[in-house]
């Protein structure tokens, strides 16, 4: 069976009180399901929440990372930064770092390498713009951003790769892809994985997780597909108890 995971992305949000509140808030919640449960709180928050979540059954993650090994890079943060203060996993390629910081699919190739050099495990975010869905484009735009950053990688890098679908039209607009609409992506990404590179084996192993407005009332509905195995959450990851019933929906 796939792992299952559910990792929250608090984008920029939440100062240091918050963190401490938010994160006092998800130690009282019950997990009930086998879902792997991960965090991703802002750079300057990152040792606090790692310190905070000592013990609980909660991964601390990052929600972005340079691709330099370290240097002139003002504003920037290395992979072996997050390390030193107890991160291991790593978002790369989200929609907003696409559009707002012009991350392109050259860069992320690279950060993906330099995260996994690094011993981190990478989550990769792709999916299309409305304007791809509308114009039946979305599975080239998704197959091309995945062939761009991640086939160059041998086929053992992969048990460190976790994918991320997330449509843009999806994300922060409460529109959420259907659960119909999500398998079919999610299947035609593993077969992209499968028959263009690398093999059934890596293609049934790796996890891939739906984003984009996920909910406590339709993370059952998304989470009950078969290829989906688990989600991103943005806006629900800022609230514990909707968090875990989501975190509980599988
Ligand atoms: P959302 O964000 O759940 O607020 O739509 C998802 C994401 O950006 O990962």
């Amino acid at each position: 069976m796939r792992t299952q995971i559910v990792a929250g992305n608090w984008k920029m949000n939440n100062d240091l009180p918050e963190t401490e509140a938010l994160i006092s808030n998800l130690k009282r919640q019950t997990k009930t399901s086998h879902a792997e449960v991960m965090v991703a709180p802002t750079f300057v928050n990152l040792y606090h929440a790692y310190e905070a979540l000592r013990g609980f059954d909660i991964e601390v993650i990052a929600q972005n990372m340079h691709f330099a090994d370290n240097g002139a890079f003002t504003g920037e943060v290395s992979a072996s930064m997050l390390e030193s203060v107890g991160v291991k996993t790593v978002i790369l390629g989200h929609s907003e770092r696409r559009a707002y910081f012009n991350e392109t699919d050259e860069d992320l190739a690279k950060k993906v390498d330099t995260a996994l050099k690094n011993n981190m495990r990478v989550i990769f975010c792709f999916g299309e713009e409305l304007a791809d869905r509308k114009s039946h484009n979305h599975k080239k735009v998704v197959e091309t951003q995945i062939k761009n950053a991640l086939f160059h990688l041998p086929d053992d890098a992969w048990k460190s790769i976790v994918l991320a679908y997330e449509p843009v039209w999806a994300i922060g607009t409460g529109e959420t892809a259907t659960p119909e609409q999500a398998q079919e992506m999610h299947a035609f990404i593993r077969k992209t994985i499968e028959e263009d590179a690398y093999g059934i084996d890596i293609a049934n192993n790796v996890s891939i997780l739906y984003g984009g407005s996920v909910k406590p009332n339709n993370a059952k509905d998304i989470f009950s597909k078969p290829d989906v195995d688990g989600g991103l959450i943005g806006g629900a990851s800022l609230n514990a108890e909707d968090f875990f019933k989501i975190v509980n929906a599988f």
